[in-house]
This record gives structure tokens, sequence and C-alpha cells, in this order.
């Protein structure tokens, strides 16, 4: 059975694999919360206006549910957070949301779209669609339009792609997806059955077409396909074709506003809100109460701003096959060390300096850049790949360890990376290099 899910989807613009940061799954979203906590706290307390404004600004790119989402509920948490620490004297944090479609959440009911656009820029979430990114820096981003804005975050929400584990299959595929039939079994081999993001599942709703990369596909996949499973082994009934009408779409735009479709009804305001909480509670496979208690203490309380520290930038790089296993730089040897490291104020000089320490001791490496020897990415067997210098460069573990030292390379000449001299790589250790190539690794 094979349900791997989805992984980030990347396009090839110079720097966003090193600078952006993803929002796919629970490590990315705390990391990002802690970042973006991080950066309004820097930015109160920063000397100058340039750097305030630099580190109070957040570029969303992607206007489909994830990056709306992001960037609504994100000015809504940044503008909690200012109250506690104030920024300089008439300064705000501003969220800008970009995609290259005509408007937000273009794959969706047009009146989802224009509910979602009214609300995102009646909270002064800078819209701009018919806009992306050209380039990633240390320092910000260029537009596509030529203009550069300064920022620390640059947060990623292009989609997803099915995960690449299914390609080295060789087996019949639809746009990345492997081909299933309605029973949710492979043509030709009836051992294989796949479901959720991984599969494309015929829509027998929609002939022609293939079930969304939704989970409310995905869990009702998994029933059939373990039932089918079941009837494959000649336990239980016939085998049955999957079968789902959508129904609908909610997009939770914080507070009490939200765009919604049920059943292909369009709701906006608090309607749509209380569609959408109460669809997503009931959604929850257990753990209701819990969640209510916690959206209603949020209703009349202020918002928490800490930061928890529990993930680090090197442990969710965003250009990776499997983004959910957790990442730890070095050999059992190095383990202990590695924990001591990755508590709570974990927050290390490149994090909240502008400027690379030169010495590298107790740094965090760049993003997705675990300061050290093998990290393993995938579980798994099989034979020992090696890696290419180029995979070596987008970010992957090498060096000594954390805090170990750097080396630049950035330079004038690197036409890539545009701005000389602010992000720093781990230097890259051919025996690492080899170690990392395995398959079969060090898991926590
Ligand atoms: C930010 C965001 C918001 C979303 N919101 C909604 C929404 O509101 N409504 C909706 O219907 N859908 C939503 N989706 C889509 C939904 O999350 C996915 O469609 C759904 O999770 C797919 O389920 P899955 O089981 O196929 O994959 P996943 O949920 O991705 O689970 C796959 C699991 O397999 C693990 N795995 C991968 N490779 C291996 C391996 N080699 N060995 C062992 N384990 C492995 C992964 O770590 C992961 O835990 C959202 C997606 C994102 C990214």
């Amino acid at each position: 059975m094979l349900a791997a899910g989805s992984v980030n989807k990347l396009l090839p613009i110079p720097g966003v694999a090193e600078h952006a940061h993803g929002f796919r799954g629970l490590p990315e979203a705390l990391y990002l919360r802690d970042h973006v906590t991080r950066q309004v706290e820097l930015a109160a307390a920063a000397d100058d206006p340039k750097t305030c404004a630099a580190r109070c600004t957040f570029v969303v790119v992607g206007a489909g549910y994830t990056g709306t989402e992001v960037a609504a509920h994100g000015q809504m948490f940044t503008d909690a957070q200012v109250r506690k620490h104030p920024l300089r004297q008439g300064m705000r944090p501003r969220w800008m949301l970009l995609d290259v479609a005509p408007r937000v959440l273009p794959e969706m009911d047009e009146k989802l779209s224009a509910t979602a656009d009214r609300v995102l820029r009646e909270r002064g979430v800078d819209v701009r669609m018919g806009t992306s990114v050209q380039e990633a820096t240390h320092e910000g981003v260029v537009l596509t339009d030529g203009e550069f804005v300064e920022t620390r975050t640059l947060v990623w929400c292009v989609g997803v792609r099915p995960d690449p584990l299914v390609e080295s299959l060789g087996l019949p595929m639809e746009k990345g997806r492997l081909l299933v039939d309605p029973h949710l079994q492979v043509p030709g081999r009836p051992e294989l059955f796949a479901c959720g993001d991984v599969a494309a599942v015929p829509d027998l709703e929609k002939p022609g077409s293939y079930t969304p990369m939704t989970a409310q596909h995905a869990w009702r996949h998994g029933k059939v396909a373990a039932e089918n499973v079941a009837a494959s082994l000649g336990l239980g009934g016939a085998r049955k074709p999957y079968r789902h009408r959508d129904l609908g779409f909610v997009v939770d735009l914080g507070g009490a506003k939200a765009a919604a479709n049920p059943l292909g009804v369009a709701l906006s305001g608090v309607p749509a809100g209380a569609v959408t909480r109460g669809y997503h509670l009931a959604a929850m496979p257990g753990n209701r109460v819990r969640v209510a208690a916690d959206w209603l203490l949020d209703a009349v309380l202020p918002r928490q701003a800490v930061q928890l520290g529990l993930v680090r930038s090197w442990s969710v790089p965003l250009d990776t096959s499997s983004p959910e296993l957790a990442r730890v730089p070095g050999g059992p040897e190095q383990r202990q060390e590695t924990a001591a490291r990755s508590g709570p104020g974990a927050a290390l000089a490149s994090d909240t300096h502008d400027e690379p320490d030169p010495g590298g001791a107790g740094e965090e490496p760049a993003k997705g850049q675990p300061g050290s020897g093998p990290t393993q990415v995938r579980p798994g067997p099989g034979p020992a790949q090696p890696r290419t210098e180029a995979e070596t460069a987008k970010g992957r573990p090498s060096g000594d360890g954390p805090g170990s030292r750097f080396t630049e390379q950035r330079s004038e000449t690197d036409p890539a990376k545009g701005r000389p001299g602010k992000s720093r790589r781990p230097a890259a250790d051919p025996a690492a290099i080899r170690h990392r190539g395995s398959r079969v690794g060090s898991l926590p």
C-alpha cells in the first residue's frame, strides 16, 4: 500500500531553495511560527527603520488555499504581536501575497475568490496577483516586475507534488501520481495498492478526471483501499470502486472570517466562519473538545507569542523528498549534542543577525543545511546512492557538525545567488556526502 503523500513543489527560481520556508506539515509550521515571532521581536528592537521594516515584511508566494490562509492568519498574528512589542512609530507588519494567477484561490469558485480577496485587503494584506518572485536573497526578494522587497521571510506556498518515491517504480503515472484503477489497485500489479496524494484515482463523479489531492479524498481512499485489500485476501465482501462527490471547499481566513461553498452554496462572513470551523472540527479524527476549547480561549484571550524552539531551520529544508521526517545531523555519538542544541531557545546567530558570523561557532547553519554529517532524509532499504555536487549545493548536510566552520559559497561570480557574501553554507565533506547517499540511515 503506497500512501507516501506529497512534498513541496519547487520552481527553478534562484535562491528559493535556500531562503524560502515551506508550510506543508507541522514541523514547517512550527518553525515558521517561531521565525515570524522572532522577526517581530527583532524588528521591535531594531535601531533603524530600514531593518525594522525588512524584518516586519513577510512575503507569501502562492495564493491557493494554503498561501491565502497563511497570509490572512499571518497578518492577524503579527498585528497581535506588535501590541506586545510595539514597532517604531507608525509601523505595522506588512504581509504580501503573490501569485502569477489573476486572482486569489485561482482554482476555486470565483465567489470564494472574491470573498477571500476582500477579507485580505480589508485586513491590510498587500495582494499582488500576476506577480511572483524572480530571485530570493538573504536581504529580500526580487519580484517579477523588477521591484526589490526587503524581507527576512519568504513563505513558499506554491503547492505540493506527489512524493517522488512512486516515480522510482517505473509504473504508469499521471502528472507525477501513480495510476490506479477505481479499486485503488495498480493495473497489472494485483499486490500493489495506492491511495491519497500519490495516487491518480479516477473520479467516477467526473469521468475523465482524477480525484484532487485533498484530505477529503485521501482518508476516504484509505478506507476503501483497506476494504479492498481485505477483499483481495478473501476476507469481507467484494472489492468496491472508490466514489465520492466533493463536498465543497472551506478557506479559514482567521477570526470569524472565512470563505466557503459547502455543497456548492457560496457563503461569506460569519456563516462561512461557522461552517468552516464546524467542518474542520467534524473532520478531526479525535481531540475535538480540546480543539474547540482552544478556539474558544483564542477568541477571548490574547494570542500567545513565544518561540518554542522545537524545530531548527536546517531540519525543515524546502527541497526534500520527505519533509515529515526528523533530521538529525551526525551519527549516534553526535545525537546527544544535537539534542542539546535543538532545545528551547534554539535561535542562533543566523536567525538573529543580518551579517554572518565568521567564526560560525554555535551558529545555526543556513536554512535546510545541517552543519553535519549524514542526515536521514528517507527511511527504507536500498543501495547507497552517490550524490552529486549539485545536490550537495542544495543545502544538505556537510561539514563537521552544528557550529562547525563554514565556508563562503557566495561570491561576486555566483550568478544564481545574486548578492555576495551574505549566506553561507557548511563546507562540503566528501565522506559525509558518501554516507549521506545511503538510504539506510539514522533516525532518532
Ligand atoms: C498546508 C496544507 C493545508 C491543507 N488543507 C487542506 C484542507 O483544508 N482540506 C483538505 O481536504 N485537504 C487539505 N490539504 C491537503 C491534504 O493535507 C492532503 O491531501 C492529505 O494530507 C493527503 O494525505 P496522504 O495520506 O496522501 O498524505 P500525507 O498526509 O502527506 O501523509 C503521508 C505520510 O507518509 C509519510 N511518508 C512519506 N514517505 C514515506 C516513506 N518512504 N516511508 C514511510 N512513510 C513515509 C509522510 O511522512 C507522511 O506522514 C492541505 C495540504 C496542505 C499542505
